[in-house]
């Protein structure tokens, strides 16, 4: 395996940020540079986010794995993605949740649509939808769990609206640096954790919730 994957996987382990033995599975099987235009491909497994066109990103490895982890994806799970970008983070969800369960994922930009698409033509398990996933997708609701790979200013109420009970949804909140949240719906109410802060990309909200 590559050097630098070995070192990625390892830290992840020893410092506890992937607990769960079939996420490190997945993370150690799906292959990166797979998701990553030619030119950057060999800065695969650098802790960092790289370009992907368009003016996005794929994720950090190291931010994928935290929100995977909190995520918590199991098998024959359904769950809803908002911002495909490449795709990865579909594919190690894929890996996870096997043939039973079912990945939606929404990206609003055409032509990182047709990337994610095309990235992921073998994970059979997972849609790749174009369009604005703000709103989330009512049509395949309700998800055992959601995942925003955008910043949003706060959490859209559709997305939770569309969340089973005992659901959780991962999501970057705040408009210059985000809080990573980790919102669980319980028969009480909503439970909310923090995870840190991280950067990403805005979530495009077509008619501002109005
Ligand atoms: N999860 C991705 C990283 C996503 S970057 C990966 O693994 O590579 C965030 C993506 O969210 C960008 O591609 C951006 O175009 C998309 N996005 C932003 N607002 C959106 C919206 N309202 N609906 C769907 N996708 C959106």
């Amino acid at each position: 395996m590559n050097a630098d994957k070995e070192k990625l996987l390892k830290y992840w382990k020893k410092d506890k940020i992937v607990k769960d033995a079939k996420i490190l599975k997945a993370l150690t099987d799906v292959k990166r540079e797979e998701f990553i235009p030619d030119y950057q491909k060999k800065f695969a497994y650098d802790d960092i986010p790289l370009h992907i066109g368009e003016g996005q990103t794929i994720s950090q490895p190291t931010t994928v794995a935290i929100m995977t982890q909190a995520l918590s994806p199991k098998l024959g799970e359904k769950i809803l993605e908002v911002g495909t970008g490449s795709g990865y983070q579909s594919a190690i969800l894929s890996k996870i949740i096997g043939p039973k369960g079912k990945i939606i994922t929404i990206e609003y930009l055409k032509e990182l649509y047709l990337f994610a698409k095309k990235n992921l033509k073998d994970f059979k398990n997972v849609s790749v939808l174009h369009g604005d996933g703000s709103k989330g997708y009512p049509k395949e609701a309700p998800f055992d769990k959601i995942i925003v790979t955008a910043a949003a200013s706060s959490i859209p109420k559709q997305l939770l609206g569309q969340l089973k009970t005992g659901g959780v949804l991962v999501i970057p909140v705040g408009d210059f640096i985000q809080e990573m949240q980790k919102i669980t719906k319980t028969k009480e109410g909503l439970k909310k954790e923090k995870l840190g802060e991280f950067r990403f990309v805005p979530l495009v909200l077509e008619d501002d919730g109005k």
